[in-house]
């Protein structure tokens, strides 16, 4: 089952994505590295609730 996430910045705090995970494949809070248009750069985005 797909469990609905939001991705945040760790640099500007912003939720710039929400997407979807697999939970059994990704049991702990997820890091992706994606473009954060606020910091104008690619950041490290974070899984949040
Ligand atoms: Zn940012």
């Amino acid at each position: 089952m797909r469990t609905r996430i939001t991705l945040a910045c760790t640099e500007c705090k912003q939720r710039n994505y929400n997407t979807t995970k697999e939970k059994k494949n990704h049991p702990d809070r997820m890091e992706t590295k994606k473009y954060c248009p606020f910091c104008k750069k690619h950041t490290i985005h974070r899984e949040s609730k």
